[in-house]
């Protein structure tokens, strides 16, 4: 049986030794969801909502263990961690409230006495997730999949076994059935073999692009539906008459969150010349202010990165930059897990930190000479997740929505995930919709109902 150990990143603790599912454990836990998938589907959705309604209640409860988990297994801040429980307990809210509506028969007219889409459930849906926001990203596949009738296995990031344990307890606890959700300690060759398997009836994967591909190839070959949410490397555009003095700080925000490791973060700082050295200044001081240390302490924001080799990985991309002309104005500083926020100026469009994700407290920063180079520079990504504007000419900013190429376009704000909002990518940032009407009806079967 393989073994794993989970480890704190801020202080190089094991904090558990886990041992792997084995095959039988895998397809015995595929059985038990089989064999509660009718029971589950005929339930009437308002009591399914109303144990969604348990778990809302439950996260708020247990808000403090839940932020410590996570500090401890990926070193999240702590006090970023409370933040990403409360939105868990607002997507469950935003189900329960609205999930009857949403699944509602669709009526037609056609020649037909009666005609309309019946939004089925599809049966065990296996969800594959990444470590960067342990709880939010399970949350809000969760919520809605099992909500439409469907059963859910998970397949958690390794580095972040305990809080996949965990989830499956709060479902238990809320009163969900044995077998509805369920958590799998399995490594990626068993997860393949589960993907073929004909009980496992679709995938959704948030994680990077080359397991995009894995997953999705392996689907493909099954025929089974998938929802992809993969990397991002989002532009912040700021135009010339942007406020700064309003935005600098939702600006540092959008990168250095969750120390800079969100799919959605700005990674792209494309900034017209005529406010260039506004910005730069603005941005450097409150970058400088961001307080680094130990995750568990309230007031630190910036925390250590969730692994050591993907710190290194980060200093790698850097140090190429640096080669090919980037100029460090602030950090480059790396202390195992720790890389210090950094900000690096004279980027250009052929370096790594232009043309890959960078996944940690790392701004990149472009000076272009106007608007439309800015726009351009922003649309030149293999990546689509999101772009963010910053400019007071919101006429102007309107005019150009068709000319983002990415699932998201924010003016004036950070672009943020909401419950009410669909949320996903293009490009080589993926497929599909989560959250909103579009995230509960990604994993059902829209039935088409005639009667004559
Ligand atoms: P990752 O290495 O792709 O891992 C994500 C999950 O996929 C983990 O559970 C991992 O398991 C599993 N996995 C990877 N390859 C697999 C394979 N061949 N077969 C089965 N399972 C496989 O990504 P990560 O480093 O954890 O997360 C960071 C990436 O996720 C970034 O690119 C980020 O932008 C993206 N992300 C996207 C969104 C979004 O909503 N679009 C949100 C958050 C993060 P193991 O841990 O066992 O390897």
């Amino acid at each position: 049986m393989k073994e794993y150990q989970t480890k704190n990143p801020y202080n190089g603790s094991v904090i558990a030794t886990y041992s792997q599912d084995t095959a039988a454990t895998i397809n015995s836990k595929l059985d038990k969801a089989i064999a509660i998938e009718a029971t589950w589907a005929d339930m009437e959705i308002a009591d399914r909502c109303q144990l969604l309604t348990n778990v809302a209640e439950l996260l708020i409860d247990r808000k403090e263990d839940y932020a410590k988990l996570m500090t401890q297994e990926m070193g999240k801040p702590f006090s970023q961690g409370i933040s990403e429980i409360e939105k868990c307990a607002w997507v469950c809210d935003f189900y329960a409230h609205n999930a009857e509506d949403l699944l509602a028969d669709e009526i037609i007219e056609t020649d037909a006495d009666e005609s309309f889409i019946s939004n089925d459930s599809l049966g065990c849906v296996l969800a594959v997730m990444p470590w960067n926001y342990p709880f939010w990203q399970v949350i809000r596949f969760a919520a809605p999949t099992l909500t439409a009738g469907n059963t859910a296995l998970l397949k958690h990031a390794q580095n972040v076994t305990g809080c996949s344990i965990a989830i499956e307890q709060l479902f238990l606890d809320a009163g969900y059935p044995v077998g509805c959700f369920q958590s799998l300690k399995a490594g990626h060759e068993e997860i393949e073999k589960l993907i073929a398997n004909d009980g496992i009836k679709a995938v959704t994967l948030t994680g990077s692009e080359k397991a995009g591909k894995s997953i999705a190839r392996t689907a493909g070959e099954n025929l089974k539906k998938t929802v992809l949410e993969l990397g991002g490397n989002n532009a912040c555009i700021v135009w010339e008459d942007a406020d700064l003095d309003q935005y600098i700080d939702t600006m540092v925000t959008a990168r250095m969150q969750n120390t800079g490791q969100s799919c959605i973060a700005a990674k792209r700082f494309i900034v017209c010349e005529d406010i260039y050295d506004a910005f730069l200044e603005k941005f450097t001081k409150k970058v400088k202010s961001l307080k680094s240390g130990d995750p568990m302490d309230e007031d630190t924001f910036i925390g250590v990165m969730a692994r050591e080799d993907l710190a290194e990985e980060l200093q790698e991309q850097v140090n190429k930059s640096i080669k090919q002309g980037a100029k460090v104005v602030l950090g480059n500083m790396r202390n195992e897990a720790y890389f210090s926020p950094t900000i690096l100026t004279d980027v250009t469009e052929d370096m790594p930190v232009f043309k890959e994700e960078t996944f940690g407290p790392l701004a990149a920063i472009i000076k272009v000479k106007d608007r439309d180079e800015a726009i351009a520079t922003a649309a030149n990504s293999r990546l689509g997740l999101g772009s963010m504007l910053f400019t007071e000419d919101i006429d102007a900013a309107m005019a150009i929505i068709s000319k983002i190429p990415d699932g998201a376009f924010f003016i004036n704000d950070m672009v943020k995930s909401d419950p009410r909002l669909p949320f996903g990518g293009t490009k080589a940032s993926g497929y599909g919709r989560e959250l909103s009407r579009e995230g509960i009806l990604e994993f059902v079967n829209k039935k088409t109902v005639y009667i004559k």
